[in-house]
This record gives structure tokens, C-alpha cells and sequence, in this order.
């Protein structure tokens, strides 16, 4: 079986499927037989507490850690954290040939591998969990849905996708316009290229560091930045100590920027952030908030030197094929060589790394781009650009996918045909279904009495 790099999370679904998988052995050999799989464990530590097992027949219970590959154990310093002194069995994907143990400080503990025990392919996994999701996960409407009619949702869905549209560009404008801060007047270029800044740093950061990402864009005069930085290093220099991963590196890159930071600094005089304000934890190395800060260093070097928010707008209003060039404009952001090889200071990676990929660029453009071109139109009065950019966001087709969308259009039972019904989707999972609002959703109207009470699916992932 070809050893796929699985997230702890899918890996944790199959775990707790044992229909999945045929009697399991650790490493050793031994039986393992699951009485309670515990109480999934969204913080830091292992993954489930207040498991049960019983191994050659004799009963432990306490935490259960997953992870991909046998080595990560050891790769994710679990050794030495007290965090993991309950664990009482280590559930890998994939073994290696010469396993090096899990062990606490004071006790090895059991390994199971689980691709050798299972029945059916990954992909034949991956396919039941979508069609079939946790009840957790079930929309209550699910089983009716599909008596009102294609045409309805999709209606419902293509209203949705503008009300989300509303919303980001809402939050656009109050940026723009925020009092106090350099975002005085919308006509100022300086404000709208740090509102530029903000948004796509915070899609950098995905979900587990936007709000970092957030901080260190409100950090950074670009004022300043434009006047003192000359060079990609410079940026790198600049981002990469204002985000405080500047500590004891020794490769000559690291020095390079550090020494560059300590001189630049001396005029900035910015805020500096810590280290411990990222987050890193379950996160895969090439989401590594120091991988993406190398985008952002390119980014702002083009925005301040290479004019890159008029070149958006221009290449929005006139290219007959917007989307495909702005992607172009996106992917062909330089950043620094270094990068392309490390995950973070000090640790190279063994394929070369890309810091931003083409769905990273449809997201900029999805949820940054369009809605800032939308408040645009409207502050300038352009309404050949607000017409444009409405049309391409009710006509061009997404690509869009995770978790959520894919559970989502399964239950719904459709498949969005654009980007806007697409965000509908999105949007119709946060601020509806998450938020037990069926007498307000034209799906529930329809579905449920007016009596009837809901329960909030669990999950949120993008707000
Ligand atoms: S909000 Fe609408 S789509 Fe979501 S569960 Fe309720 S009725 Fe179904």
C-alpha cells in the first residue's frame, strides 16, 4: 500500500470505525481489543482520553495518541512531555522498517499499526466517510431535503453566496475606514494596500494561525517599510522578526536576515511578536506559519515595490480571462530561495516546498480579491468593474474543497456550480446549520413545522 502522508484527524476517523479493520496486534505481536475509544481531545495533548484496551488480556486505561507515521512520536517530542505520560497505546498508519519505539520517560508504550490490519483500501475509507458522515455531522433536514427540489436550494444557496459576499466586503470597508489608525480615507492608496496586506496575511494564515497573521500585518507601517527595505532579504528580515522567529538559528541565511532585522529595527522600532503566539501544533510542515511567512515577505515586497494592488485592479477590470491571470499575478510572487527547501529555520524539507499553491491563490482571490474589488467599485463608482466582478462570481466555476463543503454538498445533494453557490454552502453551514437557525433558512421553512427545535451541528471552519 503506497504510504499516503494522512491527516491525524482522517486517521482518527478510521481508528474509531472498527469495521475498518480485522484483529489488531502492536508491534510485538500482542491482541489488542478496544473497549472504549475516550473522548476525543481537541487541545494540546493525546488525541483521546479515557480510553480502554486490553492487550494480551490484560486491561489499561487512559489516553490513545494517532499519528501517520511510526516515527512521529519521536518527531513531535512527545518523549520528554508530561502531556503524554497517560498514554497507554500509539496508533500509527504506516510502519517504518527499523521502528524506533514510542516511550515516555519511564515506559515503552504499545505501538499498532494500522494499515496492516485493515480491510478495504484508504480510498474506499475516504469515500464512506463522506457519504456516510458521523451523525454529528447530519444536518437535521437531511433526510427531506431532497423533496423540495434541486432549483429551491440552489436558489437559497445562490442568495447565501451573495449575503457572504456582503459580508467580507463589510469587513473590508470597516478596516478601510477604521478610526484611529493609518486606514483614514478611501482615498488613500496607502489604506487600501494595507487592507490588501491584512486580508491576504489572514488567508495565510489558514484557520489555526489568522489571527496571528492578522497581528503581525497590523504591526508593520508600510510607510516605513517602503522607505527602509530595498531587498526580498530586507522583507524577510522585517516579517520574519516582527513574527519573532528570529531566535538561535546558525545557517547562513538565518544570520543574513537576523543581522539585517537588528540594523533595520533600529529605524522601525516596530512591535516584535513571540515565537509562542503561532501555532505550529497538528499542523503539517508545509502549513508552517514560517513557510508561509516567506509568501507574505514576497508579497509585501511587491505590494510596496512592485505596485502589485494596481496591477490586481487593472488586470480585474481589463483581462477577458481575470481569474486565470490573477492566479498568474499570485503564483508568480517571488519570495526567497531558502524557502523553497525549508519548512522552517534550520529544517530542510526533501522535496522542494511551494510557500503558496494554486488553491491557496483561488482562496486569496475568492475571499480577498473579489470582495475588495467590490468595495472598491462602489467607493470609485465603477460600475462596469461592480458588474464585472459580479459576473464572475456567479459564473465562474469553484474548485473550492474541504472537509466541511464535501459533507455538505452530500447532504444537500448538489454539486455548486460557482464560486458563489459555493460560498453559499459555506455560509449556510456557519451562520445557519452551526447556528441552529432552521426557522430562518428557506430549507427549514419548508422541511420543519414551525415547532420544530434544531440542534447546531458542531462544527465550524470558516467564519
Ligand atoms: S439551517 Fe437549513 S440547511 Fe441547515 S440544518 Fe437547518 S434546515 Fe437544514
Amino acid at each position: 500500500m503506497k504510504k499516503l502522508n494522512l491527516n491525524e484527524s482522517f486517521i482518527s476517523r478510521i481508528w474509531m470505525n472498527p469495521s475498518n479493520y480485522g484483529e489488531l496486534r502492536t508491534t510485538e505481536g500482542k491482541v489488542v481489543e478496544v473497549l472504549s475509544y475516550g473522548k476525543p481531545n481537541f487541545d494540546s495533548g493525546a488525541d483521546f482520553s479515557d480510553a480502554a484496551v486490553r492487550i494480551d488480556g490484560v486491561l489499561y486505561s487512559g489516553d490513545v495518541e494517532i499519528h501517520c507515521s511510526v516515527k512521529d512520536w519521536k518527531t513531535h517530542n512527545h518523549t520528554k512531555n508530561r502531556k503524554y505520560n497517560k498514554v497507554i497505546l500509539n496508533v500509527v498508519m504506516w510502519g517504518e522498517e527499523d521502528e524506533p519505539e514510542a516511550k515516555t520517560t519511564k515506559r515503552t508504550i504499545p505501538t499498532v499499526v494500522l494499515s496492516e490490519f485493515l480491510n478495504k483500501s484508504i480510498h474506499v475509507i475516504w469515500k464512506d466517510l463522506i457519504n456516510n458522515p458521523a451523525p454529528s455531522l447530519l444536518l437535521p433536514c437531511s433526510k427531506d431535503i431532497r423533496k423540495l427540489g434541486g432549483e429551491t436550494v440552489k436558489a437559497w444557496l445562490n442568495e447565501l453566496g451573495m449575503e457572504r459576499l456582503k459580508y467580507r466586503a463589510d469587513r473590508i470597508k470597516k478596516r478601510l475606514e477604521m478610526p484611529g489608525g493609518e486606514h483614514r480615507t478611501a482615498d488613500d492608496k496607502g489604506a487600501w494596500e494595507k487592507v490588501f496586506m491584512e486580508f491576504v496575511f489572514e488567508a495565510l494564515g489558514f484557520s489555526k494561525n489568522k489571527e496571528p497573521f492578522m497581528k503581525l500585518a497590523g504591526l508593520l507601517d508600510l510607510q516605513k517599510i517602503k522607505t527602509l527595505c530595498k531587498t526580498l532579504e530586507d522583507f524577510d528580515a522585517v516579517l520574519y522578526g516582527c513574527a519573532g522567529f528570529l531566535t538561535n538559528h546558525r545557517d547562513a541565511y538565518a544570520y543574513r536576515i537576523k543581522s539585517k532585522w537588528s540594523v533595520l529595527q533600529e529605524e522601525l522600532r516596530f512591535e516584535t511578536m513571540d515565537r509562542s503566539e503561532w501555532n505550529f501544533f497538528r499542523l503539517r510542515p508545509v502549513n508552517f506559519p514560517t513557510l508561509r511567512t516567506a509568501y507574505a515577505s514576497g508579497f509585501l515586497f511587491e505590494l510596496t515595490k512592485g505596485d502589485l494592488l494596481r496591477r490586481v485592479i487593472y488586470c480585474f477590470k481589463n483581462s477577458p480571462e481575470a481569474v486565470k491571470d490573477l492566479t498568474g499575478i499570485l503564483l508568480g510572487i517571488e519570495y526567497s530561495d531558502y524557502w523553497k527547501t525549508h519548512y522552517d529555520f534550520g529544517k530542510e524539507s526533501k522535496a522542494e516546498k511551494s510557500a503558496a499553491g494554486q488553491s491557496r491563490a483561488e482562496d486569496v482571490i475568492t475571499n480577498v480579491i473579489i470582495p475588495l474589488i467590490y468595495v472598491y467599485s462602489r467607493e470609485y463608482r465603477d460600475d462596469d468593474l461592480f458588474v464585472k466582478m459580479k459576473r464572475i462570481y456567479v459564473s465562474e466555476e469553484d474548485r473550492s474543497d474541504n472537509v466541511i463543503l464535501k459533507m455538505m454538498k452530500k447532504q444537500l445533494g448538489l454539486k455548486p456550480s460557482s464560486v458563489c453557490e459555493s460560498q453559499g454552502v459555506i455560509h449556510l453551514h456557519n451562520f445557519y446549520c452551526s447556528k441552529e437557525k432552521c426557522s430562518e433558512c428557506r430549507i427549514g421553512e419548508k422541511v420543519f413545522d414551525r415547532f420544530f427545535v434544531s440542534e447546531a451541528i458542531p462544527e465550524t471552519i470558516y467564519s
